[in-house]
C-alpha cells in the first residue's frame, strides 16, 4: 500500500540527478527516478561522437553544490563530463533511487496524486512528479529517400555505435550545427575523405580549448575560494555578456561577436569556400556554434563542402540535385533534435480527463517554464520557454528545481493537495514573452530548434539575471489549489 509523500522524478540526466540530490537534502525519502536507458547521465551518456564537448566553460558547467577543482580542459569533453554526472550521483547516493530500463508511458491524474505506468508496468502512485527530460534527446532522423536502403552504415550521432571509428573511411556527415562542427573538427584527421552536406551555413565562434595546467588544478584542489572566484569570473562573462547580447540587452558585447564571427570566417583562404561557408543571417539567430577547429578541418585536402540539396540516397552514396553522385561507407546524421516534444510521447491526463497534447495542441506553454496549468503537482525542469541560449544548462536547472522545491513544499505540509499555475498567470507571462522574444536576434529570419511549429521561439527571452529574479521564490496569487472545495 502507498503511504507517505511519493515524488517520481523523471530522467538521470543532469537535470534529474540534481533533482535527486537536492530532494534528498531537503529530506524528502521517498522518491523514485525513472529513466528509460541502462544508465545515467542524459546527453553526455548519448552523445559519444568524436570530438563530442561542452562550449560551456567547464568551471562554469558544474552543480554549485559540487564543484570541481579536477577539470582538465577550459571546454570539458563529453566523457570527463559523464564521469563528473556518475561521480556526483555516486558519492551523493542517489543512484540507488534510480530506477533503469523505465521509460515513462503515462501519467493519469486520480484521487489527488499521478499513476505512473512505464515500459515495465504500472509503478503506484506519486503526490508530485517532476519531470526532468532536458531538451536535446529525441533524435532527428530526416526523412530523405533512400536511406533505409543504404548498404554502409547510417546513424545519428545521438546513437553512435561503440565500435565506429571512422579511420580510414568514406564519411558522409548531413547537417551543420555544433555537433556537425565538432565532428568534422575531430574526424577529418583520420577519415581517408570526408563530405559535408551543409543545408545552412553557420556563424562559429572560434573557442581554442586549452589544458588546465595541473598546477592550476592543484590551487583549485588546495583553495576552494579560488575555485568559487574562477566560477563567479566566468558565469559573470557568460552571463552578462554573452547571454545579454544575445536578448539585445548589451550591444556592445553583441557588436564584439558579430566582429569575432566575422573575422573568423574571414580566415578561410578558398573565396568561394568562403562564400558558402557565410550566413546569410545574424549572428547568433540560430544557437552559436563554437570550434577552433572546424575551417581548418574543412580546408584539408581530404574534406569537401556540399551545398548542392541532397537528392536521394543511393545504396553505395548520395546523390544530390546537380546529378552527381558521391560514394561512402558511412553516412552520419548530424541532423539535431526535436526539442519541443518534451517528455511526450507519454500520455498525461489531467484531473477529468483532459491530456497535456490537448492543453499543448497549438502550443507547448507553461506559467515561468516550470508548470501549465491544469496539470497540477507536475512539475518541469526545462519546460517550455526555459533559457535554451548558450549557457549553462545546469545553472537554468537548478535555478527552476530551488523554485519546484517551494511548490513541492507546500504540497508536502498539506497546505494545498494539488497546486497548478492559474490559467490567467500563464497567459500573462506566455503573452510578455512572445512579445519580447521578437526583439530578440532569435526571431530575425533563420530556421533553428529553438523555433516551434508555428513559428514561435521558445526560449526565454530576457536576461538570465530577470529568470533567477522571477524565480526566486513562487507568487502564491498565481497558483490555485485545484481540488480546494469551492468556498
Ligand atoms: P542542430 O543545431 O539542430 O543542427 C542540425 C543540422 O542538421 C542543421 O545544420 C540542419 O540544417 C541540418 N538538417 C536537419 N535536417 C536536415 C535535412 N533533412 N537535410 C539536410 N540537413 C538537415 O543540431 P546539433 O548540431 O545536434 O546541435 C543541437 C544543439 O545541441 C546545439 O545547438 C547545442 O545546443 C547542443 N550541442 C552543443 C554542443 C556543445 O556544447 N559544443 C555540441 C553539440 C550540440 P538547417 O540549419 O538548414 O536546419
Amino acid at each position: 500500500m502507498d503511504t507517505g509523500f511519493r515524488i517520481a522524478v523523471i530522467g538521470a540526466g543532469a537535470s534529474g540527478i540534481m533533482a535527486l540530490i537536492r530532494l534528498a537534502e531537503a529530506g524528502y525519502e521517498d522518491v523514485v527516478c525513472f529513466e528509460k536507458a541502462d544508465d545515467l547521465g542524459g546527453t553526455w551518456r548519448d552523445n559519444r561522437y568524436p570530438g563530442v564537448a561542452c562550449d560551456v566553460p567547464s568551471h562554469a558547467y558544474r552543480y554549485s553544490f559540487a564543484p570541481n577543482p579536477d577539470w582538465t580542459h577550459v571546454w570539458a569533453t563529453g566523457e570527463e563530463l559523464l564521469a563528473y554526472f556518475r561521480e556526483v550521483a555516486e558519492r551523493r547516493d542517489v543512484v540507488r533511487r534510480i530506477r533503469f530500463g523505465h521509460e515513462a508511458l503515462s501519467a493519469r491524474f486520480e484521487d489527488g496524486r499521478w499513476r505512473l505506468e512505464t515500459s515495465q508496468g504500472p509503478q503506484g502512485a506519486f503526490d508530485v512528479v517532476v519531470t526532468a527530460t532536458g531538451v536535446l534527446h529525441h533524435p532527428v532522423v530526416p526523412e530523405i529517400e533512400g536511406l533505409q536502403d543504404f548498404r554502409g552504415r547510417a546513424f545519428h550521432t545521438a546513437r553512435w555505435p561503440e565500435d565506429e571509428t571512422l579511420e580510414g573511411k568514406r564519411v558522409a556527415v548531413i547537417g551543420s550545427g555544433s555537433t556537425a562542427t565538432q565532428l568534422v573538427g575531430a574526424a577529418t584527421g583520420r577519415t581517408a575523405r570526408l563530405s559535408l552536406f551543409q543545408r545552412t551555413a553557420q556563424w562559429i565562434l572560434p573557442l581554442p580549448n586549452k589544458e588546465i595546467p595541473p598546477e592550476r588544478r592543484e590551487e583549485f584542489r588546495a583553495d576552494p575560494e579560488a575555485l568559487a572566484a574562477e566560477y563567479d569570473k566566468l558565469n559573470r562573462r557568460q552571463v552578462e555578456l554573452f547571454a545579454a547580447a544575445i536578448v539585445n540587452e548589451n550591444p556592445g558585447a553583441y557588436a564584439k561577436l558579430v566582429e569575432a564571427c566575422e573575422a573568423h570566417v574571414a580566415t578561410v583562404a578558398d573565396p568561394e569556400l568562403r562564400a558558402r561557408l557565410t550566413p546569410d543571417y545574424q549572428v547568433g539567430c540560430k544557437r552559436l556554434v563554437m570550434s577552433s577547429e572546424f575551417y581548418e578541418a574543412i580546408q584539408r585536402p581530404n574534406a569537401e563542402l556540399v551545398v548542392d540539396p541532397i537528392r536521394r540516397i543511393l545504396p553505395g552514396g548520395i546523390e544530390t540535385e546537380d546529378g552527381v553522385v558521391r560514394e561512402f561507407d558511412v553516412i552520419v546524421l548530424a541532423t539535431g533534435f526535436d526539442t519541443h516534444r518534451f517528455f511526450r510521447p507519454m500520455r498525461v491526463e489531467g484531473p477529468g480527463g483532459a491530456t497535456l497534447d490537448e492543453a499543448w495542441a497549438e502550443a507547448n506553454r507553461s506559467y515561468l517554464t516550470v508548470a501549465t496549468p491544469g496539470f497540477p503537482n507536475w512539475f518541469m525542469i526545462g519546460g517550455p520557454s526555459s533559457p535554451i541560449g548558450n549557457f549553462s544548462w545546469l545553472m537554468t536547472a537548478e535555478t527552476q528545481f530551488d523554485y519546484i522545491l517551494a511548490l513541492i513544499g507546500r504540497v508536502a505540509r498539506g497546505e494545498a493537495r494539488a497546486l497548478a499555475p492559474r490559467a490567467e498567470a500563464m497567459d500573462r507571462f506566455e503573452a510578455a514573452a512572445r512579445e519580447r522574444v521578437q526583439d530578440t536576434v532569435w526571431a530575425s529570419g533563420c530556421r533553428s530548434w529553438y523555433i516551434d511549429r508555428n513559428g514561435h521561439v521558445a526560449s526565454w527571452p530576457w536576461t538570465f539575471e530577470r529568470f533567477a529574479d522571477v524565480l526566486r521564490a513562487p507568487d502564491w496569487r498565481d497558483f490555485e489549489d485545484v481540488l480546494a472545495p469551492v468556498e
